[in-house]
């Protein structure tokens, strides 16, 4: 038969990262410094996802110091705790990390298709300006935040909760123009302000109420922002959509859009300070908090996480973030008024790392396998940026050792962790 199209091969590479977000850079990083030769393939122009082209911050969840995370945030941050890192300065810094001879990095690269072998990844194939292209490798990590990769090697996949709905989608946005003699500074749920029209939170639902807010919006989340009179807002949502969906997404990014004026003519025609704020810049991408999730070795659930859970194949010790569930089906929390429940500190496993039918594959970020509801909590940057940390070590000594993501000793990579003065054990 003719060959309809031919798919040109660039090379070989130790450890191939699909996906070059937060947690995609942490894994490139750490297998890279296991003297891995790394590449990263990238779907946008520019590396970061949520961190720069998502236009979303803080960076949340707990995590141990000397972690990635913590290297992170420190080259990130600004002044201030809980205040919002600078997106454009990211985009610099992020892309002089990764500058090294052993890392690759291909953009404007979708990864569309895998070649599988048995139970391995032989090569992946990615869209590019120039057709499709593919690349071989040793190790593969799916950091695509959507579990495109393990789709595609056919791995268990887990959408959503019981009645199919994820979590919504959204589009955040930064004002500037507040004027900061007034004292409304940052609001979350728990946050709440005495207004002349009344207090802020009250105020936020009565808008949802008369259709001055949309209907799903019935809380204006607002974070300090890098300059004076800026805010980012978290607010806009759109449900019922699969941001897998070609025509839900562009569904989404038409109506977020349309949300965004009316996020900011509330907030300019009700709380004083705000009469003359201006939208200043929003993410390109419509935000996803929650796709696919892949199974793994190990299912992470909310009771354990609830309880505090430790494990002896622990990767990322005393991570916490609220079990945080935009509500699916409405406006504000899925199952609570006001603020989520708050875990203790608790252990990501090896194993929830470790997907079922692909012996050359690693979990990244937000799509390690665990429950819908344990997901509203781990998925947050700072424990993603964790999990990237541990699987790219993981990948690294893989090469090192000519081995198997399963059949690499846990120990090894919590060495690793402990060489870096990372907390595991206490
Ligand atoms: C609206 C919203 C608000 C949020 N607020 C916060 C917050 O305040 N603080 C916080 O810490 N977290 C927040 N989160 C959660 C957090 O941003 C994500 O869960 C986190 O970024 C996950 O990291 P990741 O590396 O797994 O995925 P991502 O950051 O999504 O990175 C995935 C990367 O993979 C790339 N990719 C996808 N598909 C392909 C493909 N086929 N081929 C190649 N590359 C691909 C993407 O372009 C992207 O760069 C929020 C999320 C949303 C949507």
């Amino acid at each position: 038969m003719k060959k309809l199209f031919s798919v040109e091969n660039l090379g070989s590479y130790d450890v191939v990262i699909c996906g070059g977000g937060a947690s995609g850079i942490a894994a490139a990083y750490s297998a890279y410094e296991q003297g891995a030769k790394v590449l990263i393939i990238e779907k946008a122009g520019i590396i970061g996802g949520n961190l720069t082209i998502g236009h979303i911050g803080p960076m949340m969840g707990e995590y141990e110091k000397n972690t990635f995370a913590d290297r992170l945030t420190k080259l990130l941050a600004e002044d201030k705790f809980l205040s919002v890192y600078d997106f454009e300065k990211a985009k610099i810094k992020l892309t002089e990390l990764l500058d090294k001879e052993n890392i690759t990095i291909f953009l404007n690269s979708s990864v569309t298709e895998v070649i599988k072998k048995g139970k391995k990844i032989k090569q992946v194939i990615f869209s590019t300006q120039n057709g499709l292209k593919s690349v071989s490798g040793k190790i593969f990590i799916d950091a695509t935040g959507d579990g495109v990769l393990s789709y595609l090697a056919k791995e268990k996949i887990m959408y959503g909760r019981e009645d199919g709905l994820v979590q919504p989608l959204s589009i955040m946005f930064t004002i500037c123009g507040v004027d900061e003699k007034q004292n409304l500074i940052c609001m979350h749920e728990e946050m709440d302000t005495p207004l002349k029209k009344g207090n802020y939170l009250q105020l936020c639902k009565d808008a949802c109420a008369s259709g001055e807010l949309p209907k799903t919006v019935n809380i204006v989340r607002l974070y300090a922002g890098l300059n004076k009179g800026e805010r980012l807002v978290n607010a806009t949502q759109e449900n019922g959509l699969n941001p897998l969906s070609l025509t839900d997404y562009t569904k989404a990014q038409v109506e977020l859009r349309k949300q965004i004026l009316q996020v900011f003519n509330f907030l300019k025609n009700n709380i004083e300070g705000f009469e003359n704020i201006k939208i200043k810049d929003s993410s390109d991408i419509v935000g996803v908090r929650e796709s696919r999730r892949v199974k793994g070795e190990y299912l992470i659930t909310s009771q354990e996480l609830m309880a505090g859970k430790k494990h002896k194949d622990v990767i990322v010790h005393n991570a916490s973030f609220a079990l945080d569930i935009h509500n699916p089906d409405g406006a504000g929390q899925a199952e609570s008024e006001g603020l989520p429940p708050q875990p203790p500190k608790y252990d990501i496993p090896y194993r929830a790392t470790l997907p079922l039918k692909t012996d050359n594959l690693l979990l990244s970020g937000r799509i390690i396998s665990g429950t819908h509801r344990a997901h509203a909590s781990y998925r947050v940057m700072n424990i993603a940026t964790c999990i990237g940390e541990a699987v790219g070590i993981s990948a690294g000594l893989c090469i090192k050792e000519n081995t198997l993501p399963k059949q690499l000793k846990v120990e090894k990579i919590q060495k690793v962790l402990l060489d870096k003065n990372i907390n595991l054990f206490n």
